[in-house]
């Protein structure tokens, strides 16, 4: 029988009060693997005041010892890798050396996190006037929430709440529905670490749950990563009830490969850019740009063998490349896409709707797409399809090339392989994206460095961990003080001035 999945508040297991419950799936059978509550408003709340119970002293509680404590947690992660990489694998699909890569990029933020002391550190004038002194300090904003998406079960929170409880803030994560009991987990082995009660809760459900978190007026602060339309809808909700957001959406990742580009190396990056993950990446490469017809057929004549033999199969298959999409709906998705970009004239070179995984019949699995002929107006080009499938655009020249990035309205990331100095540079200046690659496919920020799109990827301003997130996190506070030895200036009407 599948297993009920409980909430994590107040430091404790706490099952669904009799709401709404929805399936989770093991996307490599196609089966139901256990149930999670959908959280009502009074859930919410109840997970909102356990936070915000706890926030005064956990503000008060020294950086120092907060850092200790996230010291432990990331021993205890080490320790449980693989239980982890487990569970991500089991309910979001990824092949274990996949699932395991994403835990330890979560890992290290944890690490990031322990330097808060150092990070919290303010700065100090003295004499801004005679005998006045300033100094600035960096305190926690309150209860923060965290809203995540199904494709990283576990770096996408660690991306957030490590960061935020270290900065004093406590905290509410609403993971993915499709993917909570890895959230769960690290709930429960941060408690172990020492955390107090009711500093990190987790509250399951959907939009229910989402809009009460965004309009209660105890959350101060509110991190979003999913879809475009929802980071849009967060964003709104929650600036219109007073909070700071930042809400990171969708993405449609050119690369672009220029005619001096080491093609054999740039046909390996595709593979892994285009096809890890089955595509579900945020930072996964969806648009390879061929500059000039030359490169996209020499492309090609690479690209087609390998993709039409792409390895499917269950995480734990030590030879399988790629796993299955998360559920049955989204299959569905991939494959109507996948039609229109027919319907619509770009040419299907591998057609992967047929594959099948022998002993995995009723698994969500979809074979590797791959189209060449692909042009600005089509749907396959301009919409985020979030599955294994490759659109190859020609152009004729790099300036074609960056202008065809620059027009779309998604800016996550994007990519150029070239050997020239030259061209590489004025792209990284020019292009209109947050992260860029230089011969680099998917150039994610490691975790003392900040992850952020722009354009329809970001909506707030602030990217994602690193010093952009302890800026997210805290607020500036500026003291002027003055310990008078006895000089009396009498009242002063004017705006003080230093002339
Ligand atoms: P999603 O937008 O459907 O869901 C994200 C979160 O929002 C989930 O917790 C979900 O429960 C909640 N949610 C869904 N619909 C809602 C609604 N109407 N109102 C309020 N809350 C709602 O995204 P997903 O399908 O889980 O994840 C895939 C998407 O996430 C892709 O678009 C991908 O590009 C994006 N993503 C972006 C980044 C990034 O850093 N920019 C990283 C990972 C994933």
């Amino acid at each position: 029988m599948a297993h009920l999945i409980p909430h994590y508040i107040d430091g404790q297991r706490v099952p669904s009060s009799g709401g709404r419950l929805g399936d989770v799936f093991n996307p490599a059978t196609g089966r139901v693997s256990g149930q999670v509550p959908f959280a009502d408003a009074a859930e919410a709340g109840r997970a909102v005041e356990a936070a915000a119970a706890a926030f005064p002293d956990w503000r008060d509680t020294p950086p120092l010892h907060r850092a200790r404590i996230m010291f432990r947690f990331k021993e205890l992660m080490d320790a449980h890798l693989d239980e982890l990489t487990r569970l991500v694998s089991r309910e979001h699909g990824k092949i274990h050396s996949d699932a395991r890569g994403s835990v330890i990029r979560g890992l290290e933020v944890v690490e990031f996190a322990c330097g808060a002391p150092h990070l919290l550190k303010g700065s100090f004038s003295e004499n801004v006037g005679r005998d006045i002194d300033s100094h600035c300090m960096r305190q926690p904003l309150g209860v923060c929430v965290g809203i995540t998406p199904f494709n990283f079960p576990a770096m996408v929170p660690l991306w957030m709440f490590p960061l935020a409880i270290v900065c004093g803030n406590t905290f509410v994560l609403k993971p993915s529905e499709k993917v909570p009991s890895t959230s769960l987990r690290l709930a429960e082995l941060l408690t172990e670490a020492g955390l107090p009660q009711g500093v990190l809760n987790v509250l399951h459900g959907e939009r229910e749950a989402v809009d009460a978190l965004l309009t209660h007026r105890a959350v101060a602060g509110v991190s979003f990563v999913g879809s475009t339309p929802v980071a849009e809808h967060v964003q709104r909700t929650g600036t219109a009830h007073g909070k700071r957001v930042q809400a990171l959406g969708g993405a449609k990742n050119h690369m672009l490969v220029m005619p001096d580009a080491d093609l054999g190396q740039a046909a390996d990056a595709l593979m892994g850019a285009a096809f890890g993950s089955a595509g579900e990446r945020c930072m996964a490469i969806s648009v390879a740009v061929a500059v000039g017809d030359a490169v996209a057929d020499a492309l090609i004549e690479r690209l087609r063998p390998r993709v039409e033999a792409l390895r499917l199969g269950p995480a734990d298959d030590p030879q399988a490349e790629m796993g299955p999409l998360i559920s049955g709906a989204h299959l569905e998705r991939v494959r109507d896409y996948v039609a229109v970009g027919v319907q619509e004239g770009a040419e299907l070179l591998v057609d992967g709707r047929d594959a099948r995984v022998a002993g995995y019949e009723a698994g969500f699995f979809l074979g590797g797409c791959l189209f060449d002929r692909v042009t600005s107006e089509m749907r396959i080009y301009r919409e985020e399809i979030f599955g294994p499938v490759l659109c190859l655009v020609r152009v004729p020249d790099f300036d074609a090339g960056l202008a065809l990035v620059n027009a779309h309205p998604y800016g996550n990331g994007s990519a150029i392989f070239t050997r020239d100095g030259d061209t590489a540079r004025t792209f990284s200046s020019g292009v209109q994206t947050g992260m860029v690659g230089i011969n680099v496919p998917i150039p994610v920020p490691m975790a003392f460095h900040s992850f952020g799109g722009w354009k329809h990827s970001l909506f707030g301003d602030i990217h994602i961990h690193g010093t952009e997130g302890v800026q997210f996190y805290t607020r500036l506070k500026t003291v002027t003080s003055r310990w008078p030895t006895g000089v009396r200036e009498g009242a002063a009407f004017h705006m003080p001035t230093m002339k």
